[in-house]
């Protein structure tokens, strides 16, 4: 029996100070183990050198495989592309940044084995800058406040999937794809795995707090009656301010 196919699904964007050392300790984790495996990286548009790092590695190892996006479509976009042309039984998404350290793996392969379609990894503790902690906080109460998700807490980029589910969540066919939401939508077997959490390697986060506050608001617009009651709310004050100076005219 050959062994399973495992496919890692990495989003970059102006990565070119992650990549090398990412690419390092995924080799030094996977290589003794038994299974087959390629990282398909999808870059988002990066004009710094990711995209020549990546393919330098990719000569020599054709595990290594790139997908460029045209432009900056967003992480969201990127992740779908990767998951579309990932091939594997098992697919893994998570970061360049080792936030989520490729140590982890083997474990994620343990739990789905046991009978999971999906595998969310879940943070002990969040390392990252104050600013940033706080305006995570501020996505996730909104997110939870708003839609009716059930996102777990703490979640980490980091999970793994089976086919099965890969093959659901492409079906989705939203173009601003709020993907946390449709990963919870899908609802299949999930399981959790605290996993530990580091800095981030290099580089610095490209989520300041109006591209997540632009997340949100997909979110939203996604998975929230908000917008739509708000709509209604309006329509009706509207039609009663209009009925209410038909009134005031004809006493008039
Ligand atoms: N990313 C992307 N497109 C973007 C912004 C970010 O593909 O427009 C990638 C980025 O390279 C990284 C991941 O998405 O691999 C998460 O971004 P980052 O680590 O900056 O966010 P944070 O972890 O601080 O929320
Ligand atoms: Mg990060």
């Amino acid at each position: 029996m050959t062994a399973p196919l495992l496919s890692l699904v990495v989003p970059v964007y102006f990565e070119e100070d992650c990549v090398t050392e990412f690419i390092a300790q995924v080799q030094r984790v996977l290589d003794p183990m038994d299974l087959r495996y390629e990282i398909v990286f999808v870059d988002d548009g990066s004009t710094d050198r990711t995209c020549e790092i990546i393919r330098g590695t990719a000569h020599s190892d054709e595990r290594i495989k790139l997908i460029e996006l045209s432009y900056n479509h967003g992480k969201q976009a990127a992740v779908t592309a990767g998951i579309r042309h990932a091939r594997g039984d098992y697919l893994l998404y998570m970061d360049p940044d080792l936030q989520d350290p490729p140590d982890e793996i083997p474990r994620f392969l343990a739990k789905i084995e046991e009978g999971y379609d999906l595998v969310f990894g879940i943070r002990s503790e969040k390392k990252d800058s104050l600013v940033n902690r706080l305006t995570s906080s501020v996505f996730w109460y909104i997110l939870d406040k708003f839609t009716g998700l059930k996102i777990p807490k703490g979640l980490a980029v980091m999970r793994i999937f089976n086919r099965k589910f890969a093959d659901q969540f492409l079906l989705y066919g939203e173009q601003n794809r709020f993907i946390e939401g449709i990963f919870m939508h899908v609802g299949m077997k999930a399981s959790t795995l605290t996993i530990r959490q580091q800095e981030r390697y290099a580089g610095v986060s490209k989520f300041n707090f109006r591209r997540k506050l632009n997340l949100a608001y997909d979110a939203i617009l996604d998975y929230s009656e908000l917008p739509l009651k708000l709509a209604v709310r309006l329509g009706v004050s509207l039609s009663m301010l209009g009925f209410l100076a038909i009134v005031v005219v004809a006493v008039l």
